[in-house]
């Protein structure tokens, strides 16, 4: 145990859902905790879901709650646009080495706008997976925490060349002289809550993503069902902003498939479950069709299915899909699987494609790390326990938040032990 007071020090790595429960566990039990966060906001994935499954409640609620007890902890220090460059010891007395980029932002800005108001500079919107644009001053999105603009360095002009953001700031909040830093930590514990991020279906053998713009993946679909996502929640046609007639759902896209991802994500059916419930609240007429290998709705998630299914407009169709191509002149798709069931072969004609893709680890990134950390064949954090170091959420293996929840709460604990011995 170090010997800055309280019950030891914990590095925890992503500030996403498990990260945040770790943190926040260990924290409220008397551990000092430093949360690594290489984006500008904390929340990770959840933070740019629309509603979240079962409870169909939006991502803030729960974000609020946990950002309510970040805030109001002095034993939890966050730090964003953060990485950690390299980590050395053992379990008790590891020393971590963090990179911290400049954020050219600082704690007095109010978030009043006057700088995104001058700005010259438009970028896409990576939450928005580059469906809209941000300035290169921006907040990234309106509940985001910290609460204060940030400037993306690859766009922003400068100082030489612009500068119109600092003039325009009434509380002098930007600093556009802000120099990344270094800073080295000793801790007791590390726990990597890294997460995930989508595969790359470009890759996926004729699946058309990339290709056609009416083939989206189910991240995009998040987005274009959120409020505050590019089409206001408008669900409709990329290529057109046509509304739905029908729509498709490709269950295990990349998935449980010996040539691109070997396992499955877990949560993709019932993610595909709540988005036709989406397509169906605005589209009530709309025709939903569900290519499946399998239905993975475990435990009560089961009456989530049952109650989705009850309507006439959903079909589900067990087959895996084997091609999708699109007539150019009018945009729509045609997706076509073998119905296991029947036997019969599926041409089916719809407006839109969802690709169900799954969630490939992000690992521990360009950390460098004394000893190594063990990593599945799949690049999922495998650690065993002597190692010292621990993983929690979708970092160790795909899975929902509720469960999320539960392991970093577990793994908290985990830290606190080895901050005791
Ligand atoms: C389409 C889809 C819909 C879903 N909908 C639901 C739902 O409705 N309900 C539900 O329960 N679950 C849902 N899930 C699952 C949910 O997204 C995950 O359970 C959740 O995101 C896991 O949280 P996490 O903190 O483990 O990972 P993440 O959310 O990925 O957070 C990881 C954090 O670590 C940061 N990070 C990564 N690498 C580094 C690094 N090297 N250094 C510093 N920081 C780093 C990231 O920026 C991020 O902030 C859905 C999943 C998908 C694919």
């Amino acid at each position: 145990m170090s010997g800055n007071g309280g019950r030891g020090d914990i590095l925890v790595i992503g500030g996403g859902i498990s990260g945040l429960t770790a943190a926040i566990e260990a924290a409220e039990t008397g551990a000092n905790v430093t949360v690594v966060e290489k984006e500008a906001f904390l929340g990770g994935r959840v933070a740019r879901m629309n509603l979240y499954f079962p409870k169909m409640c939006p991502p803030s609620c729960g974000l609020e709650i946990n950002m309510r007890r970040v805030k109001t902890n002095p034993r939890i220090r966050i730090l964003t646009t953060s990485t950690v460059e390299s980590i050395t010891g053992g379990p008790g007395h590891y020393k971590a080495i963090i990179d911290k980029a400049p954020r050219f932002v600082n704690s007095k800005c109010t978030m009043c706008g006057e700088c995104t108001g001058v700005c010259p500079v438009d970028r896409p919107d990576d939450i928005n997976v580059g469906l809209s644009t941000t300035k290169a001053i921006y907040l990234p999105y309106e509940m985001a925490y910290p609460s204060r603009f940030v400037i993306d360095e690859a766009t922003c002009l400068g100082e030489d060349e612009c500068g119109k953001c600092v003039e325009a700031c009434p509380y002098g909040a930007i600093d556009l002289a802000m120099a990344p830093e270094k800073e080295e930590i000793e801790v007791d514990a590390v726990i990597w809550a890294t997460g995930w991020d989508p595969p790359d279906a470009t890759h996926f053998e004729g699946l058309g993503f990339g290709t056609f713009p009416n083939v989206i993946n189910n991240v995009t679909m998040e987005r274009l069902s959120a409020l505050n996502g590019p089409t206001g929640g408008k669900i409709q046609r990329p290529s057109d902003g046509k509304a739905l007639e029908s729509i498709a759902f490709v269950q295990c896209a990349g998935s449980r498939d010996e040539n691109y991802l070997k396992y499955c994500s877990g949560v993709c059916c019932m993610a595909t479950l709540k988005q036709a419930r989406y397509v169906r609240e605005q589209y009530p007429e709309a025709q939903i069709h569900v290519f499946y290998i399998d239905l993975r709705t475990p435990g009560r998630l089961e009456d989530f299915l049952v109650a989705t299914e009850e309507n006439e407009r959903l079909s589900l169709i067990k087959g895996k899909v084997a091609n999708i191509t699109e007539d150019s002149t009018t945009g729509k798709l045609t997706v076509e699987a073998e119905d296991t069931l029947s036997g019969r072969k599926v041409a089916q004609e719809v407006d839109m494609v969802v690709l169900a893709t799954g969630m490939v680890p992000n690992g521990i990134g360009n950390t460098q790390v004394e000893g190594g950390v063990e990593l599945d064949e799949h690049g999922f954090l495998a650690i065993s326990q002597p190692q010292g170091y621990l993983a929690a959420g979708c970092a160790k293996r795909p899975t929902d938040v509720a469960t999320c929840n539960r392991d970093a709460t577990g793994v908290a604990l985990k830290a606190l032990h080895l901050s005791a011995e």
